[in-house]
């Protein structure tokens, strides 16, 4: 094989090694079936086994109480941005909502036909450099939930502290699923697709509240609904085969790293050298995210000119590092950490950084 590359992808991205020649191995041949798991049907004894233990997975990696389904579902996050209020609201009922980037501003988007959306806080006015405390938060009365985002991909910020409301919380999680322990009691609902932190592209992963979905819409399309899907065990329609697959060996690769605990001890551990490689450079890396709100998953940074940028990205793929552009809608740089991102791939970023900023000074 060729050698593995250090890759910071946002998304999809990195993925446990072990996990992908796990899968590799047992690919062709899935435990002496003499097929490949994702040629056996769905309702058929291993595949489903393999899906339970997904679901059982999820639940004890991440705490998951009892009163809560898991979900495996198809469209991605982008999906669950109409799901949630097509469930949740209809006419009259309020959802209220946190724009806090180009994330948050989509679930706002896609909300607007659902329901009466609000935003309880706009980020426009500090260009989207930190999340709100929850005293800035203006919610409504008689509002369903408060819609946040607990890590924006693009922007590189999240909720530190979740906010404290008298509301549901929903969170769209997709760049910081699983990343840490999460207060269940704050939330009626949680999604996010697991192509960043928990496997392959093709699935969105939503945890929900049982009595949330008790009196949801039923006046939409089958596969829209969370009662039909929760009613029939994530099996209403052909599943994501592979992608639950893969999300199993992950979770067990998590379990093995010491759980969620120590997930979360890792991640903050490996953001802290790349702020520490930012903020003892003097000022030739920047992150224009407020310290509070720094994310642990997409760590952003801008050089002194849009040129050195450049010529950091080159250099940057010839010693293995790679996909650290920021998104073209903010330019810059950003590295993507996600959990599968091992810590000495974070510390060759950081050591390159600093050899960076010697050989170019600004
Ligand atoms: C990637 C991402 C999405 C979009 O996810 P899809 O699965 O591609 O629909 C939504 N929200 C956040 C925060 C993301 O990072």
């Amino acid at each position: 094989m060729s050698e593995r590359m250090h890759n910071f992808s946002a998304g999809p991205c990195t993925l446990p090694l072990s996990v992908l020649e796990e899968a590799q191995a047992e690919f062709v041949d899935y435990q002496g079936a003499g097929m490949s798991l994702i040629e056996m049907s769905h309702r058929g004894k291993q595949f489903v086994a393999v899906h339970e233990e997904a679901v059982e997975l999820v639940r004890s990696v991440y705490g998951v109480p009892r009163d809560f389904d898991v979900l495996f579902l198809q469209g991605g996050a982008t999906l669950q941005f109409a799901m949630v209020p097509m469930n949740l609201l209809g006419e009259g009922r309020k959802g209220g909502y946190v724009n806090s980037g180009s994330w948050g501003k989509g679930a706002i988007t896609d909300a607007q036909p659902y329901g009466e959306i609000y935003t309880a806080w706009d980020g426009a006015e500090c260009n989207y450099t930190r999340m709100p405390e929850s005293g800035e938060l203006e919610i409504q009365p008689g509002s369903r939930y408060l819609h946040i985002t607990s890590n924006e991909t693009i922007g590189g910020v999240r909720f530190r502290d979740w906010p404290q409301v008298e509301v549901p919380l929903v969170a769209d999680m997709s760049s910081d699923y699983m990343s840490r322990p999460i207060p269940w009691e704050s939330f009626d609902l949680v999604y996010g697709g697991v192509q960043k932190n928990l496997g392959p592209a093709g699935m969105a992963m939503v945890i929900v509240r049982k009595t949330a979905i008790e009196d949801n819409n039923r006046d939409i399309a089958r596969y829209l609904r969370y009662d039909i899907h929760s009613d029939k065990g994530s099996m209403f329609n052909t599943p994501p085969v592979f992608p639950i697959y893969i999300l199993g060996k992950v979770l067990k690769w998590m379990q093995g790293r010491g759980g969620i605990e120590a997930v979360a001890r890792e991640a903050e551990a490996k953001a802290d050298i790349l702020y520490q490689a930012i903020d003892t450079s003097d000022g030739y890396y920047h992150c224009p995210v407020d310290v509070e709100s720094r994310s642990v998953m997409n760590v952003v940074f801008r050089l002194p000119s849009e040129d050195l940028e450049k010529s950091f990205l080159t250099q940057a793929g010839e010693e293995k590092l790679l996909n650290l552009k920021g998104h073209r809608s903010v330019g810059g740089c950003r590295a993507s950490i996600y959990n599968a991102m091992p810590r000495e791939g974070v510390q060759a970023l950081a050591d390159f950084m600093a050899t960076f900023r010697l050989a170019h000074p600004g």
